[in-house]
This record gives C-alpha cells, sequence and structure tokens, in this order.
C-alpha cells in the first residue's frame, strides 16, 4: 500500500485505516480499485463458478486497445479496460465473470456459454456492450467484442501485449 511520505505516523495510521475500510466496504462502492476488482472476481468465481475459477490478479488497464477485457489463462492474470470503470457494475460483473470463465475454458463455444448461463443479466450486459462500442465507432470485428475471441487461437501469447504484466504477480500481501 502506497502511502504518502509527508504523513505523521498518526496521519498515516488514520489513512490505513481509512483505506481498509474503504475496502471492506467494496460491496456498496463503485469497484475502482484493483483490490476491489480482485475481490469482485473472487465472489463471481464462487457464486457463478463455484469457485473454479482462481485468477491470480485481476486489474484495470488503461492499454486494452479495442477489447474491453483479457485473460492469460497460463498465469491467470485478468485485465479489465479502464473504459469500462463507468459503466453499470452489472455490466463489469458480466465483463469478469467472462474472463474468469476463459481460465477454465478457452474460446466462446457452447461450453464457454454454458459457464455463464447461470449470470441473470447476461443479454443485458452483452446487449450494453455491443451498444457502448457503436457508440464509440468500433463494430465488432471477432465473434465477441468482448476479447475479440482472442483466445481462440489456443495460444495465449495473442491476448495482450507482454509489457503490462507481471506487477502483482505473486508477491506476498503487505498487509
Ligand atoms: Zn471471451
Amino acid at each position: 500500500m502506497l502511502v504518502p511520505a509527508s504523513f505523521s505516523p498518526a496521519e498515516e495510521a488514520a489513512w490505513v485505516e481509512r483505506m481498509l475500510a474503504r475496502l471492506a466496504a467494496g460491496d456498496r462502492r463503485r469497484q475502482t480499485t484493483d483490490e476491489a476488482l480482485t475481490a469482485r472476481a473472487v465472489r463471481l468465481s464462487s457464486h457463478y463458478l463455484g469457485g473454479h475459477a482462481r485468477p491470480a490478479s485481476v486489474r484495470w488497464v488503461s492499454t486494452m486497445g479495442r477489447r474491453w477485457a483479457s485473460c492469460t489463462p497460463t498465469d491467470g492474470t485478468i485485465r479489465v479496460s479502464d473504459r469500462l470503470r463507468d459503466v453499470p457494475e452489472h455490466v463489469v460483473d458480466y465483463v469478469v465473470l467472462h474472463e474468469l470463465a476463459h481460465l477454465l475454458v478457452p474460446g466462446h463455444g457452447p461450453a464457454f456459454w454454458r459457464l455463464l448461463a447461470s449470470y441473470p443479466r447476461l443479454d443485458r450486459a452483452r446487449g450494453f456492450l455491443d451498444g457502448l462500442a457503436h457508440a464509440e465507432g468500433r463494430g465488432a470485428d471477432g465473434d465477441d467484442p468482448l476479447d475479440g475471441g482472442a483466445l481462440e487461437s489456443g495460444a495465449a501469447g495473442g491476448v495482450a501485449a507482454a509489457g503490462d504484466v507481471g506487477d502483482l504477480s505473486d508477491g506476498p500481501s503487505s498487509g
């Protein structure tokens, strides 16, 4: 956790307390931090995927390009475009759940959609993303605009730029 250097010990303690309370309240707040997004992913996996999808990290990134999100099954990392920070929560939930499902099933075949079938707002969330893509002038050029179906090529190599992964890889939590 980064603490501004100018804090006094008392201020720092108060700040840490505030941050922890904020994380604990993540359910009720917008999921604007990586920590909140990760906590959300864990809950989604537990609720809809029987806890079978276990991401190593879930992060907002600004380098997603045309896609809304991506996932690298080999190291369990999920990245979500920060252009989605302000969309309704059920849309972010769908995007995260979609990438969680890719940890279990690559590509967008019937087995993949069966994993998502229990998510109640699936169609609404997909419709929202379609509309958003059109509003941004980006039609779908893959079978799924969410992550372009990139995983269907098999290897995860084409999914994301290599320069943007790793800082959360498996460092121990310092709190
Ligand atoms: Zn996908």
